[in-house]
């Protein structure tokens, strides 16, 4: 979407002469840099910061805090900027923080399995470094995003049906605070019964209570043996049923991905797959190689029973890579699909049992709108995706999906489900933060203001303002 005019903190010369004093050119004003910095894929208008800089430690990230709390400034942290609902758009200005060269893995921990990471450390990247242990970190957004961005988002993939989201994975944290302190929350211990949970408060913060600097992550076994397989259904419903059955089942499976037929069309143009152009499951097992096969026998056989015909395995791991490749670009893929159109990501949650009730209502709803919205989900955990694709040259199009994007959440939230699964609030999801929690909003903001109480840590973003 378009860059929106530019709004400027009251003493921004002041915040950018100082910190240029210390940062040199690690500081930018440059158009380019700050656009990068502020407009992310979404339709969201997009406001830009008025400077970035790259910080390199957590020492350089505290003086950039002090520096703009002195002067009220807003900050705002980047990672890599692939959020999706405005995160990192800089509505009031104020400086983004970019932490991305702050990119060491700390300390492995084979024996405990777990490793502390500094925040713009990639997924793969992470993986890539472990590979050695014998280890790995199963979090995978579509994006190789950073854990610092995947820390404050509480992001999960297509992993979290078996291995939880960043919420179960973050162990312990640490800190900037608005008032410029550095400190350490949780520990790597497994549990703890000690006071209140601050690193929970902090995962899924979007970067409005601090600026995360240390992160110590779970780390598990790399299985024995994994299999993958596609599977393709007559109808929706089928796909979906199966999901459900499976899960309640209780097969540990470890991934359970529902690609609709729009999308399987438009992953096999993109990812020069040939898959049967039907609603598709992408399915994963892990374990021993009898706990894998017995896994893939219960779920075969489920799939039968809904209308689902033979599993397509792959087992050699290049192969499943491929894959899962193409599952990470289904988003590229639908960009692909309609050259030059805006892309609208949103998600929602709802309880495993009525996810069926969910996807063919909104099914429903893409058809009676008359709107191109692929269905991808990371169905296992009630979780699932459009990307609705936006008509620059139709001046209804951008109505019509709003008002599917309306209907999804309000379903969502009726029946029991959330607004957002995984992707967050940022600017898009404000208005349902209240229709989803209520009264304990008012909790939320009470939070915010106890520990940002000049609103400097990337104000505007989750409540809104916050007057
Ligand atoms: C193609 C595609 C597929 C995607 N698939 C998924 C998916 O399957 N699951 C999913 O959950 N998401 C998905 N996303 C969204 C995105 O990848 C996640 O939201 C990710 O967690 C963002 O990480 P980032 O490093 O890009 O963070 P950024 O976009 O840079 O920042 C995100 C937010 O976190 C804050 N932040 C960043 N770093 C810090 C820090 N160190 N301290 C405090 N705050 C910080 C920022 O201020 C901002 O509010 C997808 C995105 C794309 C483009």
């Amino acid at each position: 979407m378009a860059l929106a005019a530019a709004v400027h903190p009251p003493h921004i010369d002041e915040t950018i002469a100082e910190l240029k004093v210390l940062f040199g050119d690690r500081l930018s004003t440059a158009a380019a840099v700050r656009e990068q910095h502020g407009k992310d894929i979404s339709y969201h208008e997009a406001h830009l910061p008025d400077a970035v800089v790259f910080a390199e430690s957590t020492a350089e990230v505290q003086k950039v805090v002090q520096i703009c709390a002195r002067y009220r400034t807003p900050i705002i942290a980047f990672g890599t900027g692939t959020s999706l609902e405005g995160h990192i758009s800089a509505p009031q200005g104020g400086i983004s923080v970019d932490v991305s060269r702050m990119n060491q893995v700390l300390q492995v921990n084979e024996a405990d399995l777990d490793v502390v990471v500094q925040p713009g450390v990639t997924r793969k990247q992470l993986n890539e470094y472990i590979r050695a242990t014998g280890l790995f970190f199963p979090i995978d957004p579509g994006a190789d995003a950073s854990i610092g961005g995947m820390t404050s988002t509480r992001a999960s993939g297509t992993n979290a049906v078996r291995y939880g989201t960043m919420r179960e994975n973050v162990l312990a944290l640490q800190v900037v605070t608005p008032d410029g302190r550095i400190m350490r929350l949780g520990r790597r211990a497994r549990k703890s019964a000690a006071g209140y949970d601050l690193v929970k408060l902090f995962v899924g913060s979007e970067g409005t209570l601090g600026i995360i600097t240390e992160i110590t992550l779970r780390l598990y076994g790399i299985p024995e043996a994994m299999a993958a397989a596609t599977c393709a259904f007559e109808s929706l419903e089928g796909a979906v049923n199966t999901v459900i059955q499976t899960i309640q089942s209780g097969v540990p499976i470890a991934r359970i991905e529902l690609l609709d037929d729009i999308q399987v069309d438009s992953v096999n143009r993109y990812s020069k797959m040939s898959l049967p152009v039907k609603n598709t499951l992408f399915l994963e097992f892990h374990g021993t190689e009898a706990s894998v096969k017995e896994q893939a026998e219960m779920v075969q056989a489920i799939a039968s029973d809904n209308g689902g015909g033979s599993f397509a395995f792959t087992t050699q791991a290049e192969e499943r890579t491929r894959m899962w490749q193409a599952r990470h670009d289904a988003a590229w893929a639908n960009k692909a699909l309609k050259a030059g159109w805006g892309m609208w990501a949103t998600d929602v949650c709802v309880p495993i049992s009525r996810l069926a009730e969910c996807i063919l209502a909104t099914k429903n709803d893409i058809v009676a709108l008359d709107l191109v919205a692929p269905i991808v989900g990371h169905v296992g955990d009630g979780n699932f995706h459009l990307t609705i694709m936006v008509d620059p040259d139709d001046p209804t199009c951008l109505k019509r999906a709003d008002a599917l994007n309306d209907r999804m959440v309000a379903r969502a939230l009726e029946l029991g489900g959330t607004c957002t699964g995984e992707h967050g609030v940022g600017l898009g999801k404000i208005k349902y933060l209240y229709a989803e929690h209520g009264e304990s909003v008012s909790l939320m903001r009470a939070v915010k203001r106890a520990i940002d109480p000049d609103n400097i840590m990337n104000p505007g973003k989750i409540f809104g303002p916050l007057n």
